[in-house]
């Protein structure tokens, strides 16, 4: 097992023209089933923020919560979900991002994250980046600042990390 985290690999599903011809999804199902694989790479994702001050874990929905909770009770800080629309109860603050597509919004409670909070941003996979973006957006809006963000999978082809600017991307794995 060790410092190396290439055997994560074998526990990622690849499906090539899945939803559509072109994508290669990373189904990360089998990894999750996989006891010390989904230990490893929970624990592969905190390592680097061991000794950063971190105040909340922001997860994406809905397979960025499936890594970001684990994260941060691992660093010992909030965990705060950024939804898809309609989903959060509370008062919300909304970002619109684009997709190949039309649009797509993403919302955080407004109460979520104090102003000065440090935060740590993670999602499963990174690939053009405007889901994480929109991400940092909604969470400097409420006057935090984003110290990182981490996913699982970065699709590098994709150039997401070009989307999020100066901010710190720590990656498990690349494609
Ligand atoms: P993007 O906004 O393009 O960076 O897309 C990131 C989001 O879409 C992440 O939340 C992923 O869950 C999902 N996603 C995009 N591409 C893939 C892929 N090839 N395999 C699995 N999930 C993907």
């Amino acid at each position: 097992m060790g410092a190396d985290p290439g055997w994560l690999r074998e526990h990622v599903r690849e499906l090539p023209d899945h939803p559509r011809p072109g994508v290669s999804f990373k189904d990360i199902t089998p990894l999750l089933q996989t006891p010390d694989a989904f230990a490893a790479t929970v624990d592969a994702v905190v390592a680097p923020f061991a000794a950063v001050e971190i105040d909340k874990v922001v997860g994406i929905e809905a397979r960025g919560f499936v890594f970001a909770a684990p994260v941060a009770y691992g660093i010992g800080a909030g965990f705060v979900p950024v939804r898809k629309p309609g989903k959060l109860p509370w008062h919300v603050e909304r970002e619109e991002y684009e997709l190949e597509y039309g649009v797509d919004q993403l919302e955080i409670h407004r109460d979520a994250i104090t102003a000065g909070e440090r935060v740590l941003v993670v999602d499963d996979v990174l690939a053009t980046g405007g889901t994480a973006a929109a991400a940092l957006r909604l969470v400097e809006r409420l006057g935090a600042s984003v110290v990182g963000v981490a996913v699982f999978i970065e699709l590098e082809a994709l150039g997401g990390r070009a989307r999020l600017g100066t901010t710190p991307v720590h990656t498990v794995l690349s494609y």
